[in-house]
């Protein structure tokens, strides 16, 4: 029989599901008879409906032959008792199987390739592969949701019984608003009426109290063109500079040449970088090609996507997790049908099924937002390297301060380096002036956390009608609470991590699991009100008096929270502003700051690292880092790589417009190779510094990772599978093929964040110059993970390239 000639009921589907270690084989039926590779199907397994994806068709003679046998038996020794006649294998497959009871196309067949070698290279499967690419097809409603009002949040704050009282009083009532103040955003009615039969009525109560606001929330986003700001278009082409013209030129040329040529597209803050990104993507789109690019956070560049959509005249889909659904799955249909052909989005849009794919852009490639963290950890920057190769096209990879992994790979030649280090404008990149904190006395500082000079800048800028954006990179208030008797510091009771108290809420938060407590008035531990102390005199004597323990709570370290409190107080009349995770959280909220900012109605926007990102501000003329010393001390031996990173992309706020800028950095490491490379703006030295030590230890981008992270929620069972794991690990590296090869496995150890949500957390680190043997290692550990793995059990994380170390 002829493939060409086959009817669609001579083959057999191949068909992965999620969970299932082992493809499964089906049967087209008459409900849907066009199923091929790369649609979606819902498939019987065992006693479940479940949905799956095609991914091989082979003819149903080969399928039953090869394994079926003892299906296709039993299925010969049931026809022979009903007496069938032409028994052919094609009907003992048609009884071994079922069939496909729905299917829709969802990706096209080359984008199965890069599928492939994702699941390879990162340790998973394929089905979980395909699940984190393709957006799930939801019908989406409007959904009712439920927060606090103001009102609710200042009876919280100003009495502290206040909540126990309702709870006396209406018990529903008081678990709804602790349900609700527990919760970072809305929570879904539906939801609250699971709490008791009488919810209903009892939000009904707090809506007529107003402590509670209930509204409609269109899941994620609203339209596509309510999200761009129009305050953001900028229709004039610009008369490129000589640098930005030999860029594109060289960049057009491999469009041209149809061939995989990366590029590390190396350029200051404001030297024009998206005017080139624009240029390459006009070039693509007007030559019938389709072009991809992916940024850090897409709710972060309403810029870009204003500059793009008066620039280019094509439609363009964004593809983003907020995006409510429906709108995700029809915007992702238009690219696999070749409607649209352009496409921007965060991380995982870098899977958009676009046709004929002619260039991929990373913008801000050094972001560690490209990498997922949590299931299919898979870095988007990688990811699109292997896309453009195996599509054969220019990838650029843009950054004023690229990672390590591409620096490297630039001066092997893997990449091609083109440089920007000018501003288009001519103006000089910002002057940085450092403050030595330490040697400031307390006394002499403005307030917390402002000195002398930080305040004379500010007041400067403000009495000049500029603007100044001042950087802490931690949200809250104080960052945690101290008993100051016995300096116990309140912890999540799910992680081992203090908790961020912020004021507004009055809350303590966790800002790894989300949940908060109220803070409590004395410390739990030594102020236990029905144990007292027994004062001693200096000579030690007791004075037989009792007194009642101390133990107060204090706060520590700050936040932006803080930060804008002081500057409120410190500069009564400016308009400030706040951007972080808390202020943006609200629809809109983050258009609303940015807009505010670039029409100049806020003086001064305080926020943490998403004040940093590409924002065009001309009128900033002031850039200050609260505290430089944040980011330095972490257990991560890319904690200082990341701290420049950060800071240079906030000093780049400084002087985009017509006056020049200027930056303040308050420290108290004047003398860290970080602060000193800033202040010089010497980038590549600091790199190299940076290198060798890496390279000494064979640390990435010299070395390659693999982290395991095992976790359970009893201690031993934790470390039991961790130990079992490594003892696995030890010899697989034991079998490798070339001994030559120097392999490391640190651990078992407790990770540096030993709990995280309930769960002991125990990791392993591999280490090794062979990037090949990483992906065998991670491949081995997802067999063996799979093999060892019960319901309920540990969990095994496979993190390839890690870059999260906590
Ligand atoms: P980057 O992405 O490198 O930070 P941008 O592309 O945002 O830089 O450019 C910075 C600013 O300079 C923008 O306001 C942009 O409109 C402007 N710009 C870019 N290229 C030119 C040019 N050739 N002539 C004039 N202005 C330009
Ligand atoms: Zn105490
Ligand atoms: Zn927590």
């Amino acid at each position: 029989m002829n493939n060409a000639v086959s009817a669609q009921d001579d083959f057999a589907f191949e068909v992965v599901v999620s969970g299932v270690p082992m493809s499964l084989y089906y049967l087209s039926s008459v409900e849907c008879v066009n199923v091929d590779i790369g649609h979606r199907v819902e498939v019987s397994v065992g006693r479940r409906i479940t949905s799956g994806w095609v991914v091989g068709r082979e003819l149903l003679d080969e399928v039953v032959r090869r394994i079926l046998p003892e299906k296709r038996s039993r299925a010969q020794a049931k026809a022979k008792a009903e007496q069938s006649t032409a028994l052919d294998k094609k009907a003992a497959g048609k009884i071994a199987l079922k069939p496909i009871l729905s299917s829709c196309r969802a990706f096209s067949t080359d984008q199965f390739e890069l599928f492939k070698w994702i699941a390879d290279y990162y340790g998973a499967s394929l089905a979980d592969v395909i699940d984190n690419a393709v957006p799930t097809i939801k019908h989406s409603k409007p959904i009712a949701v439920a927060r606090l009002a103001e009102k609710a949040f200042s009876s919280l704050k100003n009495s502290p019984k206040w909540l126990s009282d309702l709870a006396n009083r209406a018990s529903v009532q008081a678990k709804i608003i602790e349900v609700l103040q527990s919760s970072v955003s809305p929570v879904a009615v539906s939801v609250l009426n699971q709490i008791s039969p009488s919810s209903n009525s009892a939000l009904k109560a707090l809506l007529s109290k107003e402590l509670v606001i209930i509204e409609e929330l269109v899941q994620g986003m609203p339209s596509q063109e309510e999200f761009l700001a129009d305050i953001f278009s900028d229709p004039t082409p610009k008369l490129l500079t000589h640098i930005q013209a030999k860029a594109v030129q060289r960049i057009v040329e491999s469009i041209r040449a149809r061939s995989f040529s990366p590029y590390l597209l190396f350029g200051v803050t404001g030297s024009g970088k998206t005017e080139v990104y624009l240029r390459a993507i006009a070039e693509v789109l007007d030559s019938g090609g389709s072009a991809l690019v992916i940024v850090p956070e897409i709710a972060l560049t309403p810029q870009l996507l204003g500059r793009f959509r008066s620039r280019l005249a094509y439609p363009l889909a964004v593809l983003h997790s907020e995006v409510n659904p429906s709108e995700r799955w029809e915007a992702w249909h238009s690219l696999l049908n070749g409607d649209i052909r352009l496409a921007v989005g965060a991380r995982s849009a870098i899977f958009a099924p676009l046709k004929n794919l002619s260039l991929i852009i990373v913008d801000e490639e050094h972001e560690s937002s490209y990498k997922q963290s949590e299931g299919l950890r898979y870095n988007a920057r990688d990811v699109a390297v292997m896309r453009a190769k195996l599509a054969n096209c220019p990838i650029i990879l843009g950054s004023a301060t690229p990672s390590f992994e591409s620096l490297i790979n630039s001066k092997k030649s893997r990449y091609q380096l083109i440089e920007m280090p000018e501003r288009v404008t001519a103006r000089p990149l910002p002057q940085i002036e450092i403050v030595d904190l330490s040697k400031v006395r307390r006394a002499d500082m403005i307030s917390e956390n402002f000195s002398q000079p930080l305040y004379a800048a500010i007041d400067a800028v403000l009495k000049a009608n500029q603007q100044a954006v001042v950087l802490y990179n931690r949200r809250g208030y104080s960052s945690y609470m101290q008993c100051d008797t016995c300096g116990e510091v309140i912890k999540c009771p799910n992680c081992s991590i203090a908790l961020t108290y912020h004021k507004r809420r009055n809350v303590l938060l966790c800002h790894y699991c989300d949940s908060s407590i109220t803070p409590p008035s004395l410390c739990r531990y030594c102020c236990d009100p029905k144990t007292t102390r027994i004062e001693l005199d200096e000579a030690g004597l007791s004075s037989g008096e009792a007194v009642p323990q101390v133990g107060q709570l204090v706060h520590r370290g700050g936040g932006t929270e803080r930060v804008d409190i002081e500057l409120q107080a410190l500069f009564p009349e400016a308009r400030i502003a706040r951007m972080d995770r808390d202020t943006v959280s609200r629809k809109g909220a983050y258009k609303e700051i940015l807009g505010a900012m670039h029409s100049g109605e806020t003086d001064i926007l305080v926020g943490t690292q998403m004040i940093a990102k590409g924002h065009d501000l001309p009128g900033v003329t002031l850039v200050g880092v609260v505290d430089a010393d944040v980011g330095f001390n972490l257990p991560d031996f890319r904690a200082s790589e990341k701290a420049y990173q950060l800071m240079a992309q906030a000093s780049g706020r400084a002087g985009r417009g017509a006056e020049a800028g200027r930056v303040i950095i308050q420290t108290r490491q004047p003398h860290h190779p970080t602060i000193v490379a800033l202040e010089t703006n010497r980038f590549k030295a600091f790199a190299r510094y940076e290198l060798d030590q890496r390279a000494a230890l064979d640390y990435p981008p010299f070395g390659y990772l693999m982290r395991l992270i095992i976790s359970d929620e009893h201690l031993d069972k934790a470390y039991e599978c961790a130990r079992m794991a490594a003892e696995e690990l030890r010899k697989l590296v034991a079998k490798r093929t070339d001994e030559t090869l120097a392999v490391s496995i640190l651990g078992p150890s407790p990770a540096p964040l030993e709990r995280l949500r309930g769960r002991f957390r125990w990791h392993i680190l591999v280490k090794t110059t062979s990037r090949k043997l990483i992906s065998q290692l991670a491949r081995a550990m997802y067999g063996w993970k799979t093999a060892n793995k019960k319901p309920d059990s540990f969990r095994i994380a496979i993190d390839v390239d890690p870059l999260d170390m906590m």
